[in-house]
């Protein structure tokens, strides 16, 4: 379904935003303070306009209050991020994403009512020290304080051949099996209990960090 975006910052992460929503067919409109940088997508947005957000009469004019989506992807200016999402949240938009730099300016963006309130540096710095960390954890996604989600390359042979009723992780470890990539075949989503682990298989898996990082040496000893 086609939807409407509206990208207020196209710095790296806005921009970035900006070219997959357009790439995957979506309507978006592309707000920067900095002519250079709407040049720059004046080609890839639907629309790109110079205009800063603080500015209430440039979001009504725009017509912010329609959109589905407002991504708000200001960075060092804490202060105009907060304000924009107040006066976005304020004029009803239902969805609207904003970039935190810290924890702080998290709770503040949650507090003036993003629905959602995203960590880019944080997270991505997070999912490569896993990987940096033990070889086998191909991806971290914390999904919240308490669950994430990772991906586990299966390398110890005790393992192979079992099915997921006999390995039993959720009772030994508190973690649930959402799906198995199998080399050369299609991803398997919510893999029934007698699904078997085979070599080579990724295990994805949700829960508590500290259980992933306790099975992932299980797989690998
Ligand atoms: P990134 O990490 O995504 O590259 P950043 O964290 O360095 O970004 P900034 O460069 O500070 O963030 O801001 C991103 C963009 O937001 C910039 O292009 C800037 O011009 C734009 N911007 C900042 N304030 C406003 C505003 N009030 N109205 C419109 N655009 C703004």
């Amino acid at each position: 379904m086609k939807q409407n975006y509206a990208i207020i910052g196209l710095g790296r992460f806005g921009g970035s935003i900006c070219r997959t929503l357009a790439e995957a067919g979506q309507e978006v409109l592309a707000i920067d303070a900095n002519e250079d940088r709407v040049n720059e997508y004046m080609n890839i947005a639907t629309y790109a306009v110079v205009g800063n957000a603080q500015d209430e009469a440039v979001l009504r004019s725009l017509g912010i209050r329609n959109f589905d989506y407002v991504i708000i992807a200001i960075g060092e200016d804490i202060q105009a991020s907060i304000l924009v999402t107040l006066m976005i949240k304020e004029m009803g938009v239902p969805h609207v994403v904003a970039k935190a730099q810290n924890e702080y300016h998290a709770r503040v963006l949650e507090k003036v009512g993003a629905d959602r309130v995203v960590h880019p540096e944080r997270d991505m710095g997070t999912r490569i020290a896993h990987n940096l960390v033990s070889k086998n954890i191909l991806d971290f996604i914390e999904l919240s304080d308490e669950f994430s989600l990772a991906e586990i390359r299966v390398t110890n042979p005790k393992f192979f051949n079992c099915s997921l009723v006999k390995l039993n992780f959720r009772q030994k470890y508190g973690l649930t099996v959402v799906a198995i990539r199998r080399p050369n075949a299609k991803i398997i989503v919510s893999p029934s209990a007698d699904e078997v682990v085979l070599e080579n298989d990724n295990l994805l898996v949700i829960g508590n960090a500290d259980d992933v990082d306790l099975l992932d040496r299980k797989l690998n000893e």
